[in-house]
């Protein structure tokens, strides 16, 4: 056994195992290996922002937690890592950083600068993921912007389009003004903000009389269409039918019924516009109204707006909202508080607008979701429910186009002459319709030779939602049924609604199957304070500063240990001090064990006969692999951290080592059979610490293995040691209830020296211990050598009566007293 060096340098260390791990190639996934079964982990591809934070160090520590303590387990593990490099937030970053926007930049030179951008985000990223010591096999590393992705994502598109999923439509759709680009509901996030409701009179035509209607959005008027009111309203419903006079355009539309219209809420008059929200899209589908476009696509008010034309959103509101008050239309403005969609990309207030896009048929699937959702295992249990709400909620199809640059473009043209739509064959992929004509002499319906590239680009979401089959070797390797579905896909809680979402349309459509076997949740990081984790709040943490200060195994118990999976857990600079201090008391009492053994040479356990305390703490082991194997089973990575931590410190190095310490310095008072069986058990306790934490906190097991155990083990490295099996002939509740007592006993003399001022191995001459129980005595008997040179007190005395008046070995009616 080699000694281990004096001080623990973990930068050092992580550094070092990180690279030769690397070496070994134990990372590597097997494709010929048919002997062990296989496990693959669905890496969601990360969008590359340049930018590792403790949200994805928490991502990425579950992952490789799984993927490490499945690679014990006997599994050839496929841990891929891809980077999903599309995207509105690149486009946005280089329109910042070259100062233009992208319409006025050419397409291939904006595509350039977007790929220079990404590849600089993804170095330090996977600078991040490689400190972490993830175990990714990184010869699957693959980037959605390569032409070799975009192949797979309008594969996967030609073969949805054949089986009826895609299609064109002109439907309204969430629009973002600002990126100039359709997105979709999974985009749309809710913020609060305040707005006004204004109270507006419409004259009724031809009377003097008005309706009053208030309104959140007055720059809509001159897109209102009809005015609605409930049918039950005694107020209103004599004017059903009737004509009401649009204000500022002078226009009139008819007063409609409907029963949705709520009475109490405003002023029970309601101006449908087109589209000032959702509610209005579907009124207008419901009644078959006409529908004015008064938006541009970049959110300024078009011919539509008469000589509201050309102005902004907000120029509008204003300048529409004087006019009606120098008309005298205006009658109050009340504030309101309001929930409003905003671009998840740049918080720009989303719009509706009708255009022609492209969809995918994915409320068809709503109950296949949802049964699917249910076979899935789902870790924890109840975010199921978050997929199948969502699936439920959906209003609209998904739309699948965009109007960007830094995308892969959809493999369609149209004849110039008549239209025909003309997809991609199977076998042009990839391919730029922008770029290339379609591989046909003539359109099959006019015979013309001119076609129209399609210039939309598909949803990034396209891209990243075929990773399961991608991964899996989908489409090039005939085996690919192998790895599909994914045995497990990790993801946020936060993304639920998108990645979990639509991996499950897009795999189901594809292939009827569901996508993945199980579902792995994290939740968010929040700052100390515990708010979200954001930089405009002051509380931010970079990883790198984590990683650098404290290294990969200390970050990676606060990730593993701060709470429960799919909990949200705060980050707190002390829990990694915590984890810090941990792993240097491991490295002592392993040190130290080191010393204890450097004379021993590993031996069978048929070669030892244990005594009292060597079985409790065997026993005390099997149990710790029983709750910790439990644990890991169900992804419950705090519960690991937590019994393996208590464990190790409070059972193992405060008791087991203090117990046997003597034994090993004066091996003449108790014999050699004594001192080997304590060196086995000490030899083999360490170990099952060192395998249990080893998906945990890799670095510092495998240092430690590499020195102590690997010459005897024989395993090139810790991480494909076996899982250790639970011995229920070790794991003994009798004899672990007689070394609890012990103890117990050992806990109170220490107590009892601290009240009294005097040092722990301070000696004593006689300690009399009183119960009125035999099989205390006897228990006691067994165990007076190792008491004794525990305790360091000369004689032990039991008397087998009670006496309350003394000192108490609690919880047990057991009582004491020592003469120092
Ligand atoms: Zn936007
Ligand atoms: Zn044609």
């Amino acid at each position: 056994m080699q000694s281990l060096p004096k001080k623990y340098n973990f930068a050092e260390i992580e550094r070092k195992w990180q690279q030769k791990w690397e070496e070994m190639g134990i990372y590597h996934f097997d494709w010929n290996d048919t002997h062990r079964p296989s496990y693959s982990i669905d890496t969601p591809p990360p969008y590359p922002s340049g930018e590792f934070h403790m949200g994805n160090i928490l991502n990425w520590t579950y992952f490789d937690i799984v993927a490490r303590y499945m690679r014990m387990r006997g599994y050839n593990v496929l841990f891929p890592q891809g980077w999903d490099c599309h995207g509105l937030s690149i486009e946005i970053q280089v329109e910042k950083e070259q100062k233009i926007r992208k319409r006025d930049a050419p397409p291939d030179q904006f595509r350039k600068w977007c790929e220079q951008l990404i590849e600089r985000y993804i170095a330090l990223m996977k600078d991040s993921i490689l400190k972490l010591g993830c175990s990714i096999d990184w010869t699957t590393e693959y980037r959605t912007m390569d032409p070799d992705y975009w192949r797979r994502t309008q594969l996967s598109f030609i073969l949805l389009h054949k089986k009826g999923y895609m299609y064109q439509g002109t439907h309204p759709v969430n629009w973002c003004p600002r990126c100039e680009t359709a997105i979709a509901d999974a985009e749309v996030d809710y913020e609060k903000r305040q707005g006004a409701l204004h109270y507006i009179r419409f004259p009724l035509e031809g009377t003097s009389e008005h309706l009053l209607i208030a309104t959140s959005r007055p720059e809509f008027i001159p897109a209102c269409v009809a005015v609605e009111v409930n049918p039950e309203d005694e107020r209103f419903n004599k004017y059903i039918g009737k004509s009401i006079v649009v204000p500022v355009v002078n226009r009139t539309v008819k007063i409609i019924a409907d029963e949705a219209v709520d009475p109490s809420f405003g002023t029970g008059v309601v101006m449908i516009c087109t589209y000032g929200d959702k509610e209005d899209v579907k009124t207008v589908m419901k009644h078959k109204l006409p529908v004015i476009r008064l938006l541009t696509d970049n959110g300024r008010i078009n011919k539509n707006g008469y000589k509201y034309s050309g102005l902004t959103i907000n120029q509008a509101r204003k300048t529409i909202v004087e006019d009606l008050e120098a008309s005298g239309l205006l009658k109050k403005v009340e504030q309101l508080p309001q929930e409003v969609g905003v671009c998840d990309r740049c918080k720009t207030h989303v719009e509706i607008l009708e255009h022609k896009q492209w969809f995918m048929k994915t409320r068809t699937l709503t109950n296949e979701v949802e049964k699917t959702a249910n076979k899935v295992v789902w870790y924890p249990d109840y975010m199921k429910m978050r997929l199948i709400d969502w699936t439920k909620s959906l209003d609209w199809d998904w739309v699948i186009s965009r109007q960007r640059v830094f995308a892969t473009p959809i493999p369609v043209w149209y004849c110039k002459n008549c239209g025909e739509l003309i997809l991609a064959e199977e076998e042009w992929v990839p391919i730029d319709p922008k770029l290339e004509n379609p591989r046909i002499s003539e359109c099959p319906k006019c015979g013309s030779r001119d076609f129209i590239p399609e210039r939309d680009v598909f949803d990034t979401w396209m891209d990243s939602s075929i990773t399961c089959a991608v991964h899996a070797g989908w489409p090039d390797r005939e085996d690919w049924k192998r790895l599909f579905p994914a045995d497990v896909h990790p993801s946020g809680i936060d993304i639920i609604r998108t990645w979990a979402y639509y991996l499950m349309v897009r795999h189901l459509a594809l292939f009827g199957e569901t996508p993945y076997k199980s579902c792995l949740i994290n939740g968010m990081v929040l700052g100390s304070d515990g708010r979200k984790m954001s930089k405009s709040l002051k509380n931010y943490v970079a990883a790198p500063e984590v990683l650098g200060k404290y290294g990969s195994d200390a970050t990676r118990q606060w990730a593993a240990g701060g709470g429960a999976t799919g909990s949200d857990i705060p980050f707190r600079w002390p829990d990694v001090e915590y984890g810090r201090r941990f792993l240097l008391k491991l490295w002592n009492v392993s040190s130290f064990a080191n010393k204890l053994l450097s004379d021993y040479k590993p031996v069978y356990a048929e070669a030892v006969t244990l005594e009292p305390l060597d079985k409790w703490i065997l026993s005390k082991a099997e149990n710790l692999t029983q709750k910790v194997t439990e644990a890991f089973e169900k992804c419950q990575f705090n519960i690991v951290v937590e019994e393996i931590r208590n464990f190790t410190w409070h059972v193992f190095c405060d008791y087991y080592v203090e117990v046997i310490k003597d034994k090993l310095y004066n091996p003449d008072v108790y014999g050699p059979a004594k001192k080997l069986a304590a060196q086995y058990t000490l030899y083999e306790v360490l170990y099952r610490v060192l395998q249990l934490l080893a998906p945990m906190t890799p670095h510092l097991t495998e240092e430690i293995y590499q020195f102590m155990y690997a010459e005897d083990k024989g395993f090139e490295s810790l991480q494909i040691s076996p899982w250790p099996e639970y011995n229920p002939e070790l794991g003994n509740e009798a004899v672990e209830k007689n070394g609890d007592f012990i103890m117990a006993i050992i806990s109170a003399v220490r107590q009892d020296k601290a009240e009294k001022k005097l040092p722990l191995n301070a000696p004593g001459k006689t300690i009399d211990i009183y119960s009125a129980s035999e099989e205390t005595a006897n228990l006691i008997n067994s165990v007076r050598e190792d008491l004794a040179g525990t305790l360091k007190i000369v004689n032990i005395r039991v008397h087998p009566e009670k006496r309350c008046d003394i000192k108490q070995i609690s919880p047990y009616d057991v009582y004491f007293q020592i003469e120092y």
